[in-house]
Formats: C-alpha cells, structure tokens, sequence
C-alpha cells in the first residue's frame, strides 16, 4: 500500500454500543507499535437522540474483543454491572411447560472419529435416552447454579464450554468510551443535520451548530436510521419480515429479587417471546412481539403479567424490521451495528455481529482509493453471515410446536429459506449439521436448537449404529456421571461475581 495514500481521518457517526466498541478497537489496533501513526478518529454522538442501550446478552467471543482492547474482566464486569451466561434456556416452545438449553459448549468428545452427539442420536433413536442435555456441561452447570472458567488443560472435561456475559450495553459504552478517549479519540457531542456526498463518497457532516466535520472514511452506527448509509448514500435494505414477523419490543427492567443465574431465559408467549436476562443490580425483561398479531397495550400486560416484581422504568418501546442493508460498505461508508440490519435478540447475536464487522473492517482496512475489492468482499462476507444468523433464529420459529397464539401457526406453515431447508433436511436425514462460511453457531449449537424443539435424525451414521448398543450405553452413562460430578465440584456463579468484585476493588484500591 502507498503511505501517501493512507487514510489520515475516521469519523465514527453515532456513540452507542457500535460506535464506542468501533472507536475502542480502531484506537487498539493503530496503536500497536512500530509503525507510522494511525488515523485521527472522531465520534459524533448526540445525547438528545440518545442509543438503543437495551442489548444485554451476548455470545462468547466477546471475551475476544475484551481482551483484544485490553479490557480486563473484572474491571468489565465491575463496570458494567456483568454476570455469566452459559447459554439460554427456552420455555414453552413446544408446548405449556416444555423447556431446552442451548449451552455454549459441546455434547462430550469424539468417540472414534464420530462427534459424540451421533452416539446420543442412536440412543435416543433406540428409546434410551429422551434428551441431550445431561451431556452438555454448560447446561447441566447452569441448572446447578455453578460456574468456573473453563480449564486451560484440553482433557480436563472441565474445558469443554465456553461463556459469554450479561451486562448493561449503556454502562459498556461509557466503559469503552473511557479507554477510546484514553488512546487520543476525540468526541464530539451534536446533532448532525445534513450530510454532503459528491460521487457517492461522504464529504463532511454537517452539525446543528454549523460545525462541519469531514473525513477520508466514514463508519456508520447512527442505528437504525442509518444517517449515511440509507439516509446520504441510498444502500437499500432487504426485509426478512415473512420469515421473522416479529417488529416491536417493549422493555421493562425489574429489581432482582434472588441471586443472578448464569443463563437468559428466554419464553414463548402468544405473539412472540419472552427475555428474562439477570444483571447484577437489576433483571432485564422484554416481549419482543409481531404487531400483526398482538397490539402494543396487550402486548404490555403479557409482559407485567410475567414479571416477578414491580417495574424500576417506565416501559421501553421499540420498533424494528428484520433485515440488512443491502451494502454494508458503499464508497466511503461503513455501517455498524443498527446501522447495518438488525436480527431480533432471540440468539443475542447483535454485539457480536458488531464486533465480526469491525473485526472485517480492520482485515479489509482500506486506503484513500476505496479497492472495490475489498468492498465487494466485505459485503458478501457480511451479508453472508447475516442470513446464517438469519437462519438459526427463522429455525426456533419454524420448528417451534405450539398451537396457542396465529404467530406460531404462520411460522410454522412459512417454508423456510433455501438454506435453512437444506439444513434441516440434511439434520433429518442423518444427524449432520453442513456448516456454511460465516456460520455464528457451530454443530452442536444447532443439534442443542433442533433436537430441544423435537427434531431428531431418522438415522445415524453406519460407523456410530455398528458399536455394541449397550456398551455406548454404558459408556455415555459414565461421562453423564463425570459430567454431573465435574458440575457439582465448581463453585456457586454468586461466589464468581463476588470474586470478580473484590478483584476489581483491590485493582482500584
Ligand atoms: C429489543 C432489542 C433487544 C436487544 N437485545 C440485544 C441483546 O440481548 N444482545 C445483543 O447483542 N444485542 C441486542 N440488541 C441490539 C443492541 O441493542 C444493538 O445492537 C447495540 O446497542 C448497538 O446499537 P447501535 O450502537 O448500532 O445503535 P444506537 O444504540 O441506536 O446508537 C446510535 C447512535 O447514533 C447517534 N445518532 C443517531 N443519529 C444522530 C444524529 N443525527 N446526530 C448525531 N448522532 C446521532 C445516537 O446519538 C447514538 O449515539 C437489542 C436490540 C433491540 C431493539
């Protein structure tokens, strides 16, 4: 790359959880050292408009992004009131009283080059076993309460899963927003009123007080209203509401009234579903909910009928279209976060989609010519990974079995897209999961999802059926037993988070 073609400027359009988590890693990765000086980078945020901030579950590479911006974990957790998620449990999906848990981990180790999972297949397929959570360790930690970071040693049964956190995503901003000004980035507070384009490149924007701030690269996370990717520079959206009718949500945090769990719940209701996502000075609710099918007076009294103690907030309401904008990069505009699509937070995957899209913008980073290739490349890898995500949550829908409420009827009755089809079909078939690129969630996510909503292979590989039935009986028993054990032997998530605050305490002392 020529130096002298370098970009000396970026402006960061908007201070929510993109925008800061955007700053926090662009000033980390241009500070690393041996090199010429990085581009000055500005974020333009706005408190009267004010963020979305209701993002508070997450997937585990999170921990990645963490420590890739040097945010240390008790300092994180003390900061934005944290606690652990091992994974989500699932209420009423398939009926009144039904539940699931897709834990972040797998379902044992690889028994004669087949996964584990297959050996539970024919197990349950001879009538042996009804489900396969005994063999998930983060499932079986959750419903005991326990957690320990997992082992560093790779035989340990104690390192087969993984966590993710609970957090407050406005406290997160303010936290990466600290360690951004820190590094050298400048922010700005204002109302952008007007954006100039010359030949689909963003020149400058315009703020209410006349100040016009311009820049070799501009990175969208405006939210939803995409101040420049749709609003300047027209990048069209494509709508994913015939598969995920949900478009509103109202939110309603309560007091917590019992020790944080390390899980979010998240329960079907009449028109939609349920988060329940402890903190640890408060419990975060939400309906998220499709207006065809419920109105937003009824939709609030499903959800205060749930609640386990009185309201701390008035309600939160939102309103959303499934989807992504159909460039996420066009000329010299990048969008992050809202600003780029949205997928309902049934699998919280939002943060991370940030965090891959930043990930993406720092591999792919570009020079004042804008290399169309980069750009073609970004968008496909980023449109790429939308519809996978897209899939996984269209499967908790479209598999789920309930009969109370239209919605789930339309789900159900809705053929699913292409993709997704063939993967069912395949799962069906025999128990294989066929990974896609960009795939959020691995095999044992989507046999957590499938098999948890009912959906069982109707064979399994030659290799699995031809071992003695009783011996691979025996033997899952034992490492159900080991699993049980190894689950019962870690402490209570509450000692966790009292060891994580005292640690961040003694830091701060
Ligand atoms: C109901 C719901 C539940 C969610 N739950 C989860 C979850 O559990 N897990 C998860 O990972 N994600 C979740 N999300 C998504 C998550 O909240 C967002 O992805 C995340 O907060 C990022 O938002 P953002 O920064 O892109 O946008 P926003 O938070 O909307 O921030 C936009 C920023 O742009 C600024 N801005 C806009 N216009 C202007 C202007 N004209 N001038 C100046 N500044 C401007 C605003 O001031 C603000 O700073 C959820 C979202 C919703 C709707």
């Amino acid at each position: 790359m020529q130096d002298d073609r370098k970009i000396r400027s970026v402006a960061i359009v908007g201070g929510g959880t993109a925008g800061w988590m955007a700053a926090s890693a662009m000033a980390k990765a241009f500070a690393a050292p041996g090199g010429s000086a990085g581009p000055t980078i500005t974020v333009i945020e706005s408190e009267t408009i004010g963020t979305v901030g209701v993002g508070e579950a997450t997937i585990p590479p999170i921990r990645q992004f963490n420590s890739m911006i040097g945010l240390d974990e008790a300092d994180f957790m003390a900061a934005t009131g944290a606690t652990v998620k091992l994974g989500i449990a699932f209420h009423d999906w398939s009926a009144p009283g039904s539940r699931y848990f897709h834990g972040f981990g797998d379902f044992g180790p690889e028994v004669r080059g087949q996964a584990y999972r297959q050996h539970l297949f024919r197990l349950h397929a001879e009538g042996r076993i009804d489900s396969l959570e005994a063999w998930s360790l983060p499932s079986v930690m959750a419903a005991k309460g326990r957690f320990a970071p997992p082992s560093d040693d790779p035989r340990s049964v104690l390192s087969a899963y993984s966590y993710a956190y609970h957090f407050d995503a406005g406290l997160f901003a303010r936290r990466l927003r600290a360690l951004a000004e820190a590094a050298g980035t400048v922010r700005l507070e204002g109302r952008i009123v007007d954006v100039t384009v010359d030949a689909d490149r963003v020149q400058a924007v315009v703020l209410e007080d006349g100040r016009r701030v311009e820049s070799d690269l501009f990175i969208d996370c405006s939210g939803f209203r995409g101040l420049l990717i749709e609003g300047a520079l027209k990048a069209g959206y494509e709508d994913w509401t015939r598969w995920l009718p949900c478009d509103r949500a109202v939110a309603l945090p309560c007091p917590a009234t019992r020790a944080p769990v390390p899980y979010t719940a998240a329960t079907a209701l009449s028109a939609g579903w349920r988060w329940r996502i402890p903190l640890q000075h408060r419990v975060g609710n939400g309906y998220v909910y499709s207006s065809a099918f419920i109105d937003d007076q009824a939709a609030l009294d499903e959800l205060l009928q749930g609640l386990e103690a009185a309201p701390v907030a008035e309600p939160n309401r939102l309103r959303f279209v499934t989807g992504r904008r159909r460039m996420a990069w066009k000329g010299n505009v990048v969008a992050v976060g809202l600003a780029s699509g949205f997928l309902e937070p049934l699998e919280s995957t939002s943060i991370n989609l940030i965090q891959t899209g930043i990930g993406r913008l720092l591999e792919l980073f570009p020079d004042r010519d804008f290399d169309p290739a980069l750009l073609t490349e970004y968008n496909r890898r980023t449109a790429q990974e939308f519809e996978r995500v897209r899939d996984f949550i269209i499967a908790h829908y479209h598999l789920a079995g309930r009969s109370e409420g239209e919605l789930w009827r339309h789900c159900r009755d809705n053929a699913p897209p292409d993709t997704l089809a063939a993967k069912l079909e395949l799962f069906r078939a025999r128990g294989e999961v066929s990974l896609l690129e960009d795939e959020s969630f691995r095999e044992d996510s989507w046999a957590a999802v499938l098999t948890g909503l009912g959906v069982w292979p109707r064979r399994v590989s030659p290799l699995v059926q031809r071992l003695d039935l009783d011996q691979v009986q025996a033997q899952a028993g034992r490492l159900a037993d080991l699993i049980g054990r190894a689950a019962a032997s870690l402490p209570d998530h509450a000692a966790y988070l009292d060891a994580r605050r005292r640690s961040a305490m003694g830091a701060a002392a």
